[in-house]
């Protein structure tokens, strides 16, 4: 298939351009290792515009109303269906996904905008009973003002539409600065907004130094909310700013999420779950399932059978139509991920599989699962963020559970088990955002998506995700 990769400008005031200094980067075929197109770098003079572009279109899309914001939102969700067989090898091209997945996330953020637009029609306050007969008390629910929003490259147009859907539903302009490593994908779903008839300074793109960016914004005194997906240290960081300004925030971070298989559960379904949602997107997924904590009793047949599994699977462009895993993002990835894996290996993990992994010029790593990794090791503690699983043996639930609890994080977890009792006790006591228990299909846009611990805080799905960019104001009114 024969497909061109565009170079990608700032979005400012409904006008793309370069940057003030024309300064422009790179981008590369994770597949290939080779430069595929550029972006548009951002100076703070062109910040600045964006800012004030968002704060200029604020009055009049918060007066827009509720079902006009709506119909934007659908009609971009229709143009992006129709447009999904051309945008989804360009997000092949510059993220590595197969060519499926990149279908999948085109069609995914078409049914998050639908939802967002429903969503914002259900902003609903609240009338509070009076004391008297002649007062009202009403909370209203107004939209925040304009928002910074920062998103990763691991889903480069869903992960941006779960913040534009619930900002610009409820009313809120944007500065969007989306991840540097796949630009092309997020700025055509800001051009599917445009082309919906999103008035100009209402959604505003920009790229360049993600600190240097993050720095500028977040303290600017138009801002007034801050949303960041990716990881942990950068979220506590952007967190940090913002407390210092006084901003509200939402932080979707990184998760080392645990697997618990008990000895009652469906033990293939388990592992066919386990393994098919582990390689998904390379592992390069949030909530991917890291930790597979498995009974005793079942441990060598889930074993034997997850390795199979690995084995099978066919890594290699994404574009290729046989390809089950693609490359990882980029190389920095690639040695994060390697050398989490053999300074496991150096420390005594086993290699219990190491799936294909033909030699290639991209940003390759073989699908992995370790044994016997010491829960010292690196890989133990930090989110790998990549196709490696570990395996580890439990005896007791209590062991299963003390053991999921063990680090910081807190964003997803995953039981299979037919015992209600077990899984009484994983609602219960696993401290985490969200929990899958006999399957692994979280992310839909109407489920809650969100973490607690250092996993970060506030929701960007479901019925709750828009009340971040909403603030309760409350009006008491005395008839006179
Ligand atoms: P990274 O922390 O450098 O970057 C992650 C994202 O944050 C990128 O989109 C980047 O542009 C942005 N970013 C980085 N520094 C920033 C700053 N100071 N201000 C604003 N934005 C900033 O990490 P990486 O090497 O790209 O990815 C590795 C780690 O990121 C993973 O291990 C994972 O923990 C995390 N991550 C999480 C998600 C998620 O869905 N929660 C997605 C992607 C990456």
């Amino acid at each position: 298939m024969e497909t061109t990769y565009p170079d990608t400008q700032l979005l400012i005031d409904g006008r793309w351009r370069d940057g003030a200094l024309g300064q422009r980067t790179a981008v590369y075929d994770p597949a290939t290792a080779e430069v595929i197109g550029h972006y548009a770098m951002a100076e703070p003079a062109d910040l600045e515009e964006a800012v004030q572009a968002a704060g200029s279109a604020f009055a009049a899309w918060r007066d827009a109303g509720a079902y006009a914001r709506g119909s934007i939102l659908r009609q971009a969700a229709v143009l992006l269906r129709e447009r999904a067989d051309t945008l989804a090898p360009c997000m092949t091209m510059e993220m590595g996904k197969p060519l499926a997945e990149a279908r999948a996330e085109v069609m995914s953020s078409a049914d998050l905008l639908d939802w967002f637009a429903g969503e914002g029609q259900r902003a609903y306050g609240q009338v509070i009973p009076a004391r008297s007969p002649n007062v009202t008390q009403m909370v209203l629910k107004q939209p925040v003002g304009p928002v910074v929003a920062f998103t990763p490259w691991n889903f480069p147009m869903s992960q941006l539409v779960r913040k534009l859907g619930a900002a610009l539903a409820v009313g809120c302009t944007v500065v969007a600065k989306p991840p540097e490593d796949t630009p092309a994908s997020p700025a055509a779903l800001a051009q599917a907004l445009l082309d919906a008839g999103l008035p100009p300074g209402v959604l505003n793109i920009v790229y360049g130094e993600p600190a240097d960016i993050a720095n500028y914004l977040i303290p600017h005194p138009v801002i007034r909310k801050v949303s960041f997906t990716g990881s942990v240290p950068v979220g506590k960081q952007l967190a940090a700013l913002a407390g210092k300004h006084m901003k509200r925030i939402t932080m979707e971070l990184g998760g080392h999420n645990p697997v618990i298989v008990c000895e009652d559960a469906n033990v293939e379904a388990a592992v066919a779950a386990v393994a098919g949602f582990k390689l998904r997107n390379a592992g390069q997924v949030c909530i991917s399932p890291t930790r597979v904590l498995v009974q005793r009793g079942i441990y060598d047949r889930f074993a034997a059978a997850l390795a199979e599994h690995v084995k099978k699977v066919r890594t290699g462009s994404g574009l290729e139509p046989a390809t089950a895993m693609g490359p990882l993002v980029s190389e920095r990835r690639v040695k994060a991920v390697a050398g989490l894996i053999q300074e496991a290996v150096s420390e005594g993990a086993q290699v219990l599989v190491e799936g294909d992994a033909a030699p290639r010029a991209g940003f390759f790593q073989a699908p992995t699962v370790l044994t016997d990794v010491s829960l010292s090791s690196r890989i133990q503690n930090e989110e790998p963020f990549g196709p490696v699983a570990m395996l580890s043996p439990f005896d007791t639930i209590d062991e299963a559970i003390a053991e999921a609890n063990r680090l910081p994080y807190g964003l997803a977890a995953y039981a299979f088990t037919s015992s209600i009792r077990n899984s009484q006790r994983f609602q219960t006591e696993l401290e985490v955002g969200m929990l899958a228990i006999n399957h692994t299909l979280l992310g839909l846009p109407e489920l809650p998506l969100g973490g607690v611990k250092d996993s970060g805080y506030g929701s960007e799905g479901g019925s709750e995700a828009i009340n971040s960019y909403l603030i309760s104001k409350l009006v008491t009114q005395a008839a006179v």
